[in-house]
């Protein structure tokens, strides 16, 4: 076994070899001719000239040899649904949704937006498009008709696929209500929506524009549909994530860079081997979903579980069965989930066989100290692999590579930067490189940016350059926008981000998408969103708002139900997952004599610390009165 030191050293400084090495854990159509083009930075290309297919990678290389294999287990603990693919069935599934979306006009290159709770169908969608070298662009289940609306708008896709409901705690979660709102707002309309009818909530289809899934997928079972081999650098997905301003960007990734980078992740990173079983609890709206769902798992050879339901639902045992009955071998899931199950019984942890669990991976959000404790204890010892990433950069930076070298975990740290990722802490103010120990600085990676991370931003590669790597003084690197700190083993710290985005339950929010909705609401004049700490979810959305016509407001009933409308609109436009903890009206917002607004000021004091330097700020009184509010 290489030293990770080692590996590490030869992925930056012999790229083109380590990568080229990689690159034969997947199938080729055509072999790449170069395998990195980084003549124009910050655009890499990877593998350019080769030709290969996601879904190939994922599905139809592995019927050779393990066509009964299990490959994906959809569990549903909302409408009690249990079913197992096996490649062969799911190499047959996939072929159906391709044949009616070929049947609908798709081919390579068009957009297909995915609107879907976490069904199996959702699984056949994804792997649908890729099969095809249609592009597509998942939605969160969680979203509501604006975000959908904003996201159908940049993505222009030909066809959505979407389902009548989702569930969550035995309810019914109407899907279609909220699409075909978001249609009517989006000035792009797709010229067809296929609808899966799981019969949980009634609806009314669009005439010439909706079509039945079943009724489609009944006179294609037997179709057969090839891969559609493209070139390496023809983009497999968008995915829509948020900022510092208000319009989410359109993450674009690549075809050949990201099949190698999750191939290359199972051995090195999750230890994961064919035959085996993955269970990732994300959902597949996001990035987690899509590499350790979806794609990742498969292209390795496992099975995967998509897993609908919440994580305490019929107990807090369930997803511990699951682990039990399909041997699981490596699991992935979140902080907050697994702070959620810390409040259950810890009993639920011991009745179950656990043994072929090797692993348990947490990401998505800092894990404390405490839930790391907890489930390690209640996991018997067994490594709980912190591990640091974004949906810009489809697979980890930061974690333990077992699969290279074991090494050790400390508490509070995703681990060392990953093979491939050049990371760097620097000085936001100079620029310059950090390279002693503990020294505060900005995570950066410089570029290229290693395989499978995003190549731009779906249609504006000024906003990719703009965003991502100008942002550092006198260096062009790329930003994560967190703040970090290096030990002096190698170990790294994130300490938040130095941006506007905030992480309530692992859910990337912009502080700034927040307030333009609540501010839509007509009796908003100004409105600042903070993030604020919380026990359970991380951090949770909080709004100070000043209303137009305080008249209203006369007492705590009144502001309660102005609270309660504003957290409506949030709800209809956003989604629930959006909605801030609380909406606390105040007289002036606290801002520098530039007209700046303090969030960072806002955020302390709602947090109970100190705001620090306030040498710039026009009317103290006006941070005083959020002081004042919080301490009531
Ligand atoms: P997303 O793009 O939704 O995956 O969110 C990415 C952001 O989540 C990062 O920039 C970090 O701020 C945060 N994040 C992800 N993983 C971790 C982790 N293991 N520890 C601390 N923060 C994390």
């Amino acid at each position: 076994m290489a030293s990770f030191a080692d590996f590490h050293t030869r992925s930056i400084q012999d790229r083109d070899a380590f990568w080229a090495e990689q690159a034969k854990l997947v199938d080729w159509k055509v072999s790449p001719q170069q395998i990195c083009d980084y003549s124009n930075p910050p655009f890499a290309k990877w593998f350019v000239g080769g030709q290969t297919n996601l879904c190939h990678n994922a599905v139809d290389r592995h019927l050779a040899e393990r066509a009964d294999q299990a490959a994906l287990i959809f569990v549903s603990t909302e409408t009690d649904q249990e079913k197992t693919y096996t490649f062969r069935d799911l190499h047959a599934e996939v072929q159906r949704m391709a044949a009616i979306l070929k049947d609908l006009g798709v081919v390579k290159g068009d957009r297909v937006l995915i609107y879907m709770p976490m069904i199996a169908e959702a699984a056949f969608a994804m792997l649908a498009c890729a099969r095809l070298g249609a592009i597509h662009s998942v939605v969160f289940g969680g979203f509501a008709s604006h975000s959908l609306a904003t996201r159908i708008e940049d993505a222009s896709p030909k066809v959505i696929i979407s389902a009548d409901a989702g569930s969550r705690g035995g309810k019914g979660v109407p899907y279609k209500p909220l699409l075909d709102e978001a249609i009517k707002l989006s000035a792009h309309k797709p010229a067809h929506v296929i609808m899966v009818d799981r019969k949980l909530a009634p609806f009314t289809p669009v005439a010439g524009r909706d079509v039945d899934y079943a009724a489609e997928r009944a006179k294609h079972m037997d179709t057969v549909v090839p891969c559609e081999w493209v070139e390496s650098t023809h983009p497999s997905y968008t995915l829509y994530t948020s900022g510092t301003t208000g319009k989410p960007k359109g993450v674009q990734r690549d075809t050949g860079g990201y099949t190698v980078a999750l191939a290359a992740s199972m051995p090195h990173i999750f230890e994961g081997k064919p035959g085996g079983t993955f269970f990732c609890t994300s959902d597949i709206g996001w990035v987690v979903g899509h590499s350790y769902i979806i794609y990742g798992p498969l292209i390795g050879g496992m099975a995967t579980i998509l897993y609908e339901g919440l994580p305490i639902r019929p107990d807090g045992g369930i997803w511990w069965s699951l682990v039990e009955k399909y041997k699981v071998n490596v699991m992935f899931s979140a902080p907050t989930a697994i702070r959620v199950l810390k409040k259950q019984d810890p009993a639920l942890l011991s009745k179950y066989d656990l043994s072929s669990l090797q692993a348990l991976f947490l990401a998505g959000e800092p894990l404390d100290e405490p839930t790391a404790k907890w489930i390690s204890e209640g996991l018997n010892g067994k490594p709980i692999i912190d591990n640091y990433w974004q949906t810009e950069t489809g697979w980890p930076i930061l974690s333990i590579c077992n699969g290279v070298e074991k090494a050790p975990s400390k508490f509070g740290s995703p681990g060392k930067a990953i093979y491939g990722y050049n990371v760097k802490l620097v000085d936001d103010q100079t620029g310059e490189e950090l390279t002693g120990a503990n020294q505060k600085g900005v995570l950066t990676i410089e570029g290229p940016l290693p395989p499978g991370n995003l190549q731009t931003i779906w249609g504006d590669d000024k906003r990719f350059v703009s965003t991502y790597w100008n942002t550092v003084p006198n260096k062009m690197v790329y930003s994560t926008f967190d703040w970090a700190v290096r030990d002096e083993d190698g170990y790294f710290f994130i300490l938040g981000r130095t941006d506007d985005v905030i992480n309530v339950a692992g859910h990337r929010l912009g502080t700034r998408e927040i307030e333009e909705s609540i501010s839509s609401h007509p009796n908003v004049a100004e409105v600042a969103v903070v993030g604020v700490a919380d026990q359970l979810k991380g951090q949770v959305a909080m709004a100070f708002a000043i209303a137009k016509d305080t008249s209203c407001l006369t007492d705590d009933a009144a502001r309660k139900t102005l609270e309660a409308e504003v957290m409506k609109v949030v709800d209809s436009q956003l989604g629930a997952v959006a909605r801030p903890s609380r909406v606390i009206f105040v007289t002036a917002l606290p801002k520098t004599r530039s007209g700046k607004l303090l969030r960072r000021a806002i955020q302390a004091v709602a947090e109970g610390r100190d705001p620090g330097d306030l040498t710039t700020m026009d009317d103290p009184a006006a941070l005083q009165q959020i002081v004042d509010l919080i301490k009531s």
